[in-house]
């Protein structure tokens, strides 16, 4: 018997996987430019892709024994 479908907390909707892609050239690999704090227990974190030097924010939340 199937419970209920497990609630998706994916409130940054795709960019709070580990596998973050650029969205403009696919590749996986960024810079972290810039470290802050959102609100909560999220991060903010700046990152540049080092394929095509695209900008995007990304919303990290902190796990673990916090
Ligand atoms: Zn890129």
């Amino acid at each position: 018997m199937e419970g209920p479908s497990p609630e998706r907390k994916s409130w940054p909707p795709d960019e709070d996987k580990r596998g973050l892609e650029c969205r403009y050239c696919g590749c996986k690999h960024f810079r972290v430019i810039y470290t802050g704090r959102g609100w909560g227990s999220l991060h903010v974190r700046r990152r540049e892709c080092r394929h095509c030097g695209k900008r995007m924010t990304t919303w990290e939340r902190r796990v673990g024994t916090g």
